[in-house]
Parts: structure tokens; C-alpha cells; sequence
């Protein structure tokens, strides 16, 4: 028996994610669905939250959803300040949510609850990569 069903995460979890960060660098956005249970998760999941089940496979995000609600924040994280303030937003895609931050060049004004919007990859100047809410 080894740790491998010790705490919240599994070790192979990392690995199996890792790809993510790949497929954003290529363009693409892509969370993982359950095999068993269909449950859809972004940002991907190695293993299903809903079932427990390690058979996930990848899907592409849909195109568009829906702004739900959002939020300006004019508090950040440690290391995030000189980012104040941003903007969050909930994007309802049908059969998933997610909460994520909107792209700086989406401006307070123009966010409007209901419009169409996409999930979009995002290069950080020291290239890292993270995804942000863009207009659809
Ligand atoms: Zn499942």
C-alpha cells in the first residue's frame, strides 16, 4: 500500500495537469471530464471531484458563456498588488462555472452582466501562463 490515496491530492495529480499549461501555450483551453460520471472541471482536475474516479479524459472549453456576476476587487494577494483594481467575474458555460479574473482590457463600464464571453490563454510578462474572461 503506498501513499498514493493519502490527503486530497494524488502525486501522479501534477503530472497528469501539466499538459494544461501546455495546451495554453498552444491556444487552447481545455479542462477535463470524467469518464464515469461526466462531471466537467476547469481548471482540469486529474481526478474526478464528483466520483473519485482517475478516468478523465480532456474536452475543449466551449466558446462562449455567459457573465454571470462580477466584482471589482480593489484588495489583492500578496504579490498582486501593483493588479488593483481588477476585476472577477463567474461565467456561467451550461454544464460548468467557473470564477476567474477578466482581461485588463475589459474596462468596468463595459462589463455588463449577461454578456458573452470566452476564457482566453494569458502570457504573463516572465512567461508564465494563467487564462483570463475576454470578450467572446
Ligand atoms: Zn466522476
Amino acid at each position: 500500500m503506498g501513499f498514493e490515496k493519502f490527503g486530497r491530492k494524488s502525486f501522479t495529480g501534477v503530472t497528469k495537469t501539466a499538459k494544461f499549461v501546455d495546451l495554453l501555450t498552444e491556444g487552447k483551453v481545455e479542462g477535463t471530464v470524467c469518464k464515469q460520471c461526466g462531471a466537467k472541471f476547469f481548471p482540469p482536475r486529474a481526478d474526478c471531484a464528483s466520483c473519485l474516479s482517475k478516468d478523465m479524459d480532456w474536452f475543449e472549453m466551449p466558446k462562449k458563456g455567459k457573465l454571470e456576476t462580477f466584482t471589482i476587487a480593489y484588495y489583492a494577494p500578496f504579490g498582486f498588488e501593483k493588479d488593483c483594481p481588477y476585476t472577477m467575474g463567474l461565467v456561467d458555460f451550461g454544464d460548468l462555472k467557473l470564477f476567474a479574473r477578466l482581461a485588463k482590457d475589459l474596462k468596468p463600464e463595459d462589463v455588463k452582466v449577461g454578456m458573452d464571453v470566452a476564457i482566453k490563454p494569458l502570457q504573463y510578462e516572465d512567461g508564465q501562463m494563467s487564462f483570463e474572461i475576454a470578450k467572446a
